[in-house]
C-alpha cells in the first residue's frame, strides 16, 4: 500500500521513522534526522565559532555519521568550525586495523585531516598483548580507560577545543541502565551530560546524544556511507550487552523508552546532594584523577609488574596498594 510522506510534500514514504512512528520519504528523514542533531547543537552549545572540533572517529557508523553531518551542518548552517578527525588504534588485529582504513577513507571523502594515536605508543601496550596477559574477561576496563585517556592526549596534540563523540541515545540509555543497577549516582550524573569537562581537559560533547541507533543505521544505508560494522574481537563486555538486550525488548513494545529513560536519567542527575569525586590531577601522567594515580596509569603498573588485576575494582584501593609495595620488585619475585 502506498503511503504518501506525513510532511505532506507530495512524495510517497518509504520509511517509518523508528523515533516517531512518522511515514517519511526518504528527503523529509534526511531533513528531520539533519534538524534534530543542529537542534541538540545549538540548544546544548556545544561549539563556538571558530572552534577546531575533533571527531572521535572510529570508522562504525555512529561517528562516520557523526563526521558526515558535522561537514554538512557546518556548511549549511555556517557554524564556522574547523573539522579533523581524531583515532585511536587499539592494537587488535582483525577489528581496528580494517577499521582505520575506513577513517582513511573517511579522512579522502570528508576531506577532514586525520590523527592515529595508537596505545602502543602511548602504553607500551597493544590490546593484543593486554589479551594475552590477561585474558578475555576484563579486557574492556583497561580498554575502556586506555581509549579514554587516548583520546584526551591526542585532542591536547592537535590542540582542538573539543572533541565530539558519536555517542548515540541508545548507548546512553544503556549507560544510564547500567549506572542505575550499579547504584552509581556519581556516574549517572557524569553520562547523562551533553558537554563533559574537568578541569585542564579538553570538554567532550555528545552531537548525537539523542539520535536513536536504528535511525544512524538507516541515514548512513540510504546515505551510502561507507562504515566499518564487525564487531571487536574481543567483545562482548557482558553487563552492556544485558542491558542492550533489555531495552531492546522493551523498544520493541514502546519505541519511546530510550528516550525516556535519558530524560529519567537527566532528572535523576539534577539532584545536588550527589558526593562527585573531587578532581586533581594524576602524580605520574599529570591526566584528571580523583586519585594520587590515575586509572590508566594503576592499570599499566599492574601491567608492568605483572599483576595485571591491580586495577580491576576502586581505584583508591589499588593505589593504597601501590603506596604500601612500592618498594617490591614484583617481577623479579615471579621470576625467582
Ligand atoms: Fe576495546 Fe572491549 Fe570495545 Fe573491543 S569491545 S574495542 S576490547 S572496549
Amino acid at each position: 500500500m502506498v503511503v504518501p510522506c506525513s510532511t505532506r510534500c507530495g512524495k510517497n514514504a518509504i520509511l517509518k521513522r523508528p523515533k516517531t512512528g512518522d511515514a517519511l520519504c526518504k528527503e523529509c528523514f534526511f531533513w528531520a534526522f539533519e534538524t534534530e542533531i543542529h537542534n541538540t547543537i545549538v540548544k546544548g552549545s556545544l561549539f563556538k565559532r571558530g572552534n577546531t572540533v575533533a571527531v572521535a572517529a572510529s570508522g562504525g557508523k555512529d561517528s562516520t555519521v557523526l563526521a558526515y553531518v558535522l561537514k554538512l551542518l557546518n556548511q549549511r548552517h555556517d557554524y564556522g568550525l574547523k573539522l579533523v578527525l581524531l583515532s585511536v588504534d587499539e592494537g587488535i588485529t582483525g577489528y581496528r586495523d580494517d577499521s582505520l582504513e575506513t577513517v582513511k577513507q573517511n579522512r579522502d571523502e570528508y576531506e577532514m585531516p586525520l590523527k592515529i594515536l595508537s596505545y602502543e605508543e602511548v602504553y607500551g601496550w597493544t590490546m593484543d598483548a593486554i589479551v594475552k596477559q590477561i585474558g578475555r574477561k576484563n579486557n574492556c576496563t583497561f580498554c575502556g580507560v586506555f581509549r579514554r585517556q587516548a583520546l584526551d592526549r591526542g585532542a591536547a596534540m592537535l590542540g582542538v577545543d573539543c572533541v565530539a563523540t558519536g555517542h548515540n541515545a541508545d548507548d546512553l540509555a544503556e549507560t544510564i541502565l547500567m549506572n542505575i543497577l550499579r547504584g552509581d549516582i556519581a556516574r549517572l550524573q557524569r553520562c547523562t551530560t551533553i558537554i563533559t569537562e574537568s578541569e585542564g581537559s579538553i570538554p567532550r560533547c555528545k552531537p548525537l546524544k539523542y539520535t536513536y541507533e536504528k535511525e544512524i543505521v538507516m541515514y548512513a544505508y540510504f546515505k551510502h556511507l561507507n562504515y566499518f560494522s564487525t564487531e571487536c574481537v574481543f567483545a562482548p563486555n557482558a553487563y552492556r550487552g544485558h542491558a542492550r538486550a533489555f531495552l531492546k525488548d522493551l523498544e520493541k513494545i514502546r519505541p519511546s523508552v530510550i528516550m525516556d529513560i535519558i530524560h529519567s536519567g537527566e532528572s535523576m542527575s539534577l539532584r545536588d546532594d550527589v558526593n562527585l569525586p573531587q578532581r586533581g590531577t594524576c602524580s605520574r601522567c599529570g591526566f584528571v584523577s580523583s586519585q594520587k594515580l590515575c586509572k590508566a596509569c594503576v592499570l599499566l603498573e599492574g601491567l608492568n609488574r605483572g599483576l595485571p588485576k591491580l586495577g580491576i575494582g576502586k581505584t583508591s584501593k589499588a593505589n593504597r596498594i601501590l603506596e604500601e609495595t612500592k618498594n617490591i620488585d614484583f617481577k623479579a619475585l615471579a621470576d625467582f
